[in-house]
Order: structure tokens, then sequence, then C-alpha cells
């Protein structure tokens, strides 16, 4: 038995957009769970995936666990001594860990060139076979492998798997899971770049960082004999493994962007409260016990057991969320209610920012709600507005929206000069004219035709809220 100030559990975000529901919905029964136990929250990033890591995209984790409350004991930006926290400061670490399984005959060096794996998946799937290394290079000899390395020739480290039996593992909320060694490839480990795979890292750090329960959402069950077998391999013990129910979209499907807005942004945006999102989150999957549906942080804490998590999979209802949020609403007394609204939602720093689009179009202070209202709503009233532009059919129109959806997504360092570039290239690449194409996107961002400059306003009115509006008015698309 663990003694209770032993637990360290962890949240592992890879800072490749906006920060996710699913991380805040995960961290939050980490965080919950160590508090418990007097034990500790660590927050690592993975970050070893050089081509979508994206670096504004871990101030904004912070940032969004900060809002939430969910405040970690150790990480990259308050150290620990468990560090580096993030992946990418531990390549030595990974490269050392890696000498140690090809020492003990565990990994292999794999020099198959991406066309022979391209040919052996292809022949793989014309004979409707499962796509799998076929372990080529699990026994080269040392010549064999010197003379590789001498020409310098690239390669993978994969994991040596056994080919015949099953690898099993005990999920606390779902009881022993097996698999059959058949299924599973002969994982790569470390890439011909030199940086290690999400199961390397991501095994090899939670070892070395002590966690003792590792807490992460069902769509990494799969994962999970693989992390098992390199357990084994260095002969290390396992943590207890948890893998909480994935949040739904309505109609049962895992949580995504086209039914449900995802990213924790877009809701602080949106005016949830912190504390809403939190009860909500708890409230997916987790029963406080006698039906009660509004606590706080600290009294889940208190009363918080695995044993009442169900597994059924929890719906991301918009309309949940939003009741639980006006309960909160209504109970703020006079001094929250006035924090919030100069904090949260008529802030100084947005004042300033819009003050040259607002006064522009104003003579009379009393003018500045109804002209600037698009600033601050969530989703807009289209009625009476034509905006499918006339030489331009329905079909066309919503692909061209589809393609802007996808450019909106891209823009990750969104302010005038970006948006104006991205819009600029779109348009061209699509051909096309510009009243065609930018009329249509001012009045579904703004709701009106005489709003002021458009890059301008869509930076202050935020990707966020620019992209649920553009997909809320597909929405209304026939
Ligand atoms: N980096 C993984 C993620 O993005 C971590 C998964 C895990 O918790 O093991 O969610």
């Amino acid at each position: 038995m663990t003694s209770s100030s032993d637990v360290r559990v962890r949240i592992a975000p890879s800072p490749t957009g906006d920060p996710h529901v699913g991380t805040a919905y995960i961290a939050l029964f980490n965080y919950v769970f160590a508090k418990k136990h007097q034990g500790k929250f660590v927050l690592r990033i993975e970050d070893t995936d050089q081509t979508r890591a994206k670096a504004s995209s871990e101030q904004d984790i912070f940032d969004s666990l900060k809002w939430l409350n969910l405040n970690w004991d150790e990480g990259p930006d308050c150290g620990g001594d468990f560090g580096p926290y993030r992946q990418s400061e531990r390549l030595s670490i990974y490269r050392e860990h890696i000498d140690i399984l090809l020492e003990k005959k565990k990994a292999y060096r794999c020099f198959c060139t991406a066309e022979r794996l391209d040919e052996l998946r292809a022949d793989q799937k014309s004979k409707g076979l499962q796509t799998k290394y076929d372990g080529k290079c699990r026994n080269l000899s040392e010549a064999e492998i010197a003379e590789h390395l001498e020409k310098g020739t690239p390669y993978v480290i994969r994991l040596a798997m056994p080919q015949e039996g099953t690898t099993s593992f005990n999920d606390l909320l779902r009881g022993d899971v097996t698999i059959n060694n058949e299924q599973m490839d002969d994982q790569i480990l470390l890439k011909s770049d030199g940086f290690p795979t999400y199961h390397f890292a991501n095994v090899v750090d939670d070892h070395l960082m002590k966690i003792t329960h590792v807490v992460r959402a069902e769509e990494w069950i799969s994962s999970t004999p693989k992390h098992v077998r390199l357990y084994e391999a260095f002969g290390w013990d396992e943590p207890t493994w948890i893998h909480m129910p994935l949040l739904r979209n309505k109609d049962k499907s895992k949580i995504s962007k086209r039914k449900n807005p995802v990213s924790l942004g877009y809701y602080k945006r949106a005016g949830i409260l912190p504390q809403s999102m939190v009860n909500f989150l708890a409230l997916m999957g987790w029963s406080f016990g006698d039906d009660q549906e509004f606590f706080s942080l600290e009294q889940m804490i208190e009363v918080f057991d695995f044993k009442n998590v169900s597994l059924g999979g929890p719906i991301f209802d918009q309309t949940k969320l939003t009741w639980v949020n006006q309960n909160y609403m209504h109970k703020m007394n006079d001094d929250e209610f006035v924090a919030h609204m100069r904090d949260e939602v008529i802030t100084e720093d947005f004042l300033r920012k819009l003050k040259p689009l607002a006064l522009e179009r104003m003579t009379r202070f009393e003018q500045f709600f109804d002209n600037n209202s698009f600033f601050f709503n969530g989703g807009l009233n289209y009625e009476g507005l034509t905006i499918l532009p006339k030489s331009r059919e329905p079909k066309e129109f919503r692909d061209m929206l589809k393609g802007l959806l996808v450019v909106v997504d891209d823009l990750y360092d969104w302010n005038t000069e970006s948006i104006g570039s991205a819009l600029k290239a779109y348009r061209e690449s699509i051909e096309w004219k510009p009243k065609d194409f930018f009329m249509p996107i001012r009045l579904i961002t703004t709701g009106r035709k005489d709003s002021p400059p458009l890059n301008e306003s869509l930076e202050l009115i935020g990707r966020e809220m620019v992209r649920y509006r553009i997909r809320d008015f597909m929405t209304t698309m026939k």
C-alpha cells in the first residue's frame, strides 16, 4: 500500500494548440486525487513532437489551468525535485535510457527506409493483414549493425516486443485488460531525428518522476500495453492505471470541435465562470453522492474517491454547463459581481485596445454599447442579413467557410497583421473576388455591414469567438 503522502500524479499535455476541455477534465481528477491524499500534482509538458509544438500554447496551458484553480506543485514554471518538466529538455535522459535497453537487448536499431516500410504496409493491407513492422532488423548481427553505423544509415530504435502470448494490466476502474501480443507492433522508441516517441518519453518520465497513479483519458488504453512492456523491459514497477471515461458529444461520439467548442479559452470568453467549469467537469462521470450537483473544489476533495466514477460516456452538454454557470452567477455577492465585470468582461486592457475602433464611430458615449456589442457578445443573430454573395452557390460558400475555419484554426498567433495576411493568402488561393469574400466574413463575425476595419475587429473579437461564430453561422445554413 502506498502511504498517502507518496501519491504523485501528473497531467502531461502536449502544447499543440488551444488548451482543451479534456485536459482540464483530466487535470481536475489528478488534482483532486493528489489533494485528497496530501500528494503532489505534477505538470509535465510533452513537447517532443517538434513539428506540432507551439511555444505560446504552453503558456496558454498554464493560464487555463490557473484560471480553473488547478494549481500544480511541480512543473516547468515552478521547478521541483524531478525536473526538467519539459520533455524537450530531457533528451539526454532519453538517450541514456535507450542505451540501457539496447544493452539489455530489449530494444534494437531499425535501419529500414521509409520506402521499405511503405511497401510493407501496402503489401500487408492488400493481403488484409494487420499492418505492423515485420521485424527485419530485429536480429541483425553486430557486424551488420556496425556496417550501417559506419555508413551513417539513419535508424530508429524499436522495442523488441514478445511475439506470442498476451499482455495484461489492471485498470482501477475497469479491472483486467488483456491484449494479444500478436496485435502489438515493435513500437518505435526513438525517432531518426533523435527525439523520443510519446510512449517512450512518457514511461521514462513517469518512472523518474515517481508517478504512482497514471490518471488519463480512456483513449490511451490502447497504448497502455506498450507502456506495460516498457516498464517490464526496464524492470520497473508499473504505476496504478486509471483511465477516465471520455467526454462525448450528444450523439455519444468523442467530444470534437465540430459539435462542441472544446477550447477552454472559448468558455472563458463566453462568460463561463471557472468554478462553474470545474463543477461541471466534476459531474462528468463522477458523482458527489446524494444527488448533490453543486460543490466547490474543496468539497470535492473531501469526499473524492475513484469508486464514484461511472464508465458510461459522460455527455458534454452545453445546456447543463450553462445551467451550472447560472447557479454560480446568481450566487455572486456585489463585490464578486463588480470584480468579475471589471476583471473579465470590460477589462482595462480591452478598453485600451477598443478605443481607436470604438471612438471612430461614436459621437456620444451613449452609443458605446449598441455600437460595440459584437465585441462582447457570444453568438450573433443573422436574421435579416443577406450573407451569401449573389454570384456564389450555397455549396461553394459552405466550402469557402470550411476552408476559412481551417485558416482560423491554424492561425495560432492571432493579431491584425497575421489575420490580414492569412485571409489574403486564403482568398488568393481560392481566387474569390474581395467583395464576395470579405463582406460575408464581416457579416458572420460582427453581425453588421458597417463594422470597424475587419482585421482589427477580428483580433479583438478573439480567435475562439471568431471560430465559434463561423461554425454557429454554418449550422444556420440549409
Ligand atoms: N501527451 C499526452 C497527451 O497529450 C499524455 C497522455 C498521458 O497522460 O499519458 O495527452
